[in-house]
């Protein structure tokens, strides 16, 4: 049993002890669970679902899947558990990832302490004890030196404020807080809003149950297929002959997926050779279209090249001329995020499928459905696929004051400020798991996740012995971290659109960009960091 393990555990009935206390048990929070473990520490995870699996748990909604590979968006800590769990597709659907995930919560024996069905509501940094005191919303505190975030980037449901919502008198759902009961659409007239990754997977499955589904579109996003098919048992068991080989090659990747990137501008090849690239892609499916080139997202003459095959595609999928000239976005190929699909354009030849314009804003919901520039939809149902507060939505739900009871709400008022999207200057012994400015949403986040758990796990190793107590990062190290990331941002197209990267689907959210583009460059920083004991960090 570690030092700090011995002090008093419980002090009072409602109030306990522990080393480390985890928000969070989707990907992040188990596997930072096991590491604390394996550590000697007395960890405790406070989680607000009834159950392990953080988006897989809440995105329960029909048609969800990943968009990595299943044999990569999986963890390679262990290697006898990517030895014996066998995925059945190639991309999996969301019952597949929660039973994945479920096993490894048994596997790995965490339940007995994790705490289900509770949220925590606040987290202030006490500095005379040097602890962390969490305020849970059922009741209770619990105090520890470490509190480690891992409440996820996509996991504040963002539902828009429509004028007379609550007058509507039909179900309303959120793809992300989905019934796990199921939901059915059988005879119903349904609306979806929204028309990001959530609403391109729902779209369709709810089409084929619903007597009529009318889709509310903002923005159209670019979608390229998915070709999801069942895995191959040849196949993976070659994988699994080398799993090692593949996880470290794709850690080299730009995305820490496999991702066929070709080192081409779209501009240098003559237009037969590059349409052939894109529609061998096409073909193949998956996200690697994006990769064809290697100046997609840096010029706006290449980046024209890959929206215009896709417009062109459009064009041949959709039979109405006029819905498919909708469907057809507007914005440069990549700013947001692209989708992958399963049939989304054939979705609209269907005879129940009609497809709305609401870019001018959706007016009012009523007592029958939604009305949109003066016209009236009647729905029975209304999906919310309108997103998150990506990022830092999670992390701002909860009270957060460190040193001097700043509100960290305070601290980022103009903007998340963090050193490598791990730690926030003034809140010691805080760590986010896939933070802010931290690669996160720009890659397979499987193996992100697990690269801030060896992180985090990794510097509470180096402080116990040393007799350390308290880490933080140095505030000339924060702000250069801040600029780092803007600055790459700024170098590319990303920030060129409102996309959720950048805080713009969130009204009064401040415009920063959220992501440290680049992983292999990120692990290496990260790398040097270590080896720098710790450089940019304070300890005491
Ligand atoms: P989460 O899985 O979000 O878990 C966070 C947990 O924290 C949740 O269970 C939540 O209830 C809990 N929590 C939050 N706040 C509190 C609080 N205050 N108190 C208590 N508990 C709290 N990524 C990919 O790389 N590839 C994909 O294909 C992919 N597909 C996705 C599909 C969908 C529909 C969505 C929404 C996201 C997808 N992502 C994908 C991103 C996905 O979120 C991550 O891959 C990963 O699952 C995140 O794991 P996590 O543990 O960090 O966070
Ligand atoms: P999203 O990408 O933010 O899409 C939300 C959609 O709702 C957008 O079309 C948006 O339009 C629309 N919207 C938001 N507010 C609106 C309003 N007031 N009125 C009308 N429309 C509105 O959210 P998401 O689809 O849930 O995806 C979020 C992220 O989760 C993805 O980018 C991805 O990282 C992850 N995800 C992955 C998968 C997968 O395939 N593996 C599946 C689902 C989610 P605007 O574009 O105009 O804002």
């Amino acid at each position: 049993m570690s030092e700090i393990s011995q002090r008093v555990t419980q002090a009072s009935d409602t109030e306990l002890d522990y080393d480390a206390i985890v928000v969070g048990a989707g990907f992040a929070g188990l596997y930072m669970l096991h590491r604390l473990r394996s550590l000697g520490l007395r960890a405790r995870v406070f989680e607000a679902g009834s159950g392990v699996g953080g988006t897989w748990f809440w995105n329960a909604y029909p048609g969800a899947r990943c968009d990595i590979e299943s044999m990569e968006y999986s963890y390679q800590f262990d290697e006898a558990l990517q030895q014996e769990w066998v995925w059945s597709e190639r991309y999996a659907a969301q019952p597949e990832i929660l039973s994945y995930l479920n096993h490894v919560a048994d596997r790995f024996d965490l339940r007995r302490d994790i705490q289900f069905d509770t949220r925590v509501q606040a987290a202030t940094y006490e500095e005379a004890q040097g602890r962390w005191r969490v305020r849970l919303e059922k009741g209770g505190t619990a105090t520890a030196r470490y509190c480690i975030m891992a409440t996820g980037v996509l996991s504040s449901a963002n539902i828009p404020a429509i004028p007379g919502l609550a007058d509507f008198p039909g179900q309303v759902l959120h793809t992300g807080n989905w019934p796990h009961a199921g939901v059915d659409f059988t005879g119903k007239r349904v609306g979806v809003v929204g028309t990001g990754s959530s609403g391109i997977q729902v779209i369709p499955e709810i089409a084929k149950q619903a007597a009529h589904l009318t889709v509310f579109q903002r923005t159209a996003s670019y979608t390229i297929p998915a070709r999801n098919a069942p895995l191959d048992p040849a196949a993976q068991a070659a994988v699994k002959a080398d799993y090692q080989g593949l996880r470290q090659r794709v850690s080299l990747m730009p995305i820490g997926a496999e991702f066929y990137h070709r080192d081409v501008s779209a501009l240098a090849e003559a237009p037969a050779a590059r349409e052939a690239e894109m529609e061998a892609r096409w073909r193949k499916g998956g996200t690697s279209f994006g990769a064809a080139f290697n100046d997609l997202m840096l010029s706006k003459e290449a980046n024209q090249v890959a929206a215009d095959f896709v417009r062109a595609k459009i064009r041949s999928l959709v039979a109405d001329a006029a819905t498919a000239e909708r469907l057809m976005p507007k914005q440069l190929f990549g700013c947001k995020r692209i989708c992958l699909d399963t049939d989304y354009y054939a979705t609209f030849n269907r005879p129940n499928v009609s497809l709305v314009d609401v870019s001018g804003g959706i007016e009012a919901a009523t007592a029958q459905g939604l009305r949109v520039a003066g016209r009236d939809y009647a729905l029975d149902t209304l999906v919310f696929a309108t997103g998150f507060d990506a990022m830092t939505g999670a992390l701002l739900k909860v009270d957060i004051r460190g040193v001097g009871g700043l509100p960290l709400s305070q601290k980022w008022a103009e903007g998340a400020r963090t050193y490598l999207g791990l730690q926030v200057q003034g809140f010691p012994n805080l760590f986010t798991i896939t933070g802010p400015q931290s690669p996160s949403v720009f890659t397979n986040m499987v193996p992100s996740i697990e690269q801030h758990v060896e992180f985090i796990a990794d510097c509470i190793a180096y402080m116990q012995p040393r007799g350390l107590t308290r880490v933080e990062p140095v505030k000339a190290a924060e702000d250069a971290w801040v600029e780092h990331v803007g600055g790459i941002a700024a170098s590319t197209l990303y920030a060129s659109c409102n996309s959720w990267y950048l805080g713009a689907n969130i009204p009064g959210k401040p415009r920063v960009f959220l992501a440290h583009i680049g992983f292999p460059t990120y692990v290496q920083r990260c790398r040097e960091v270590v080896a720098k004991d710790y450089e940019g960090f304070a300890f005491a």
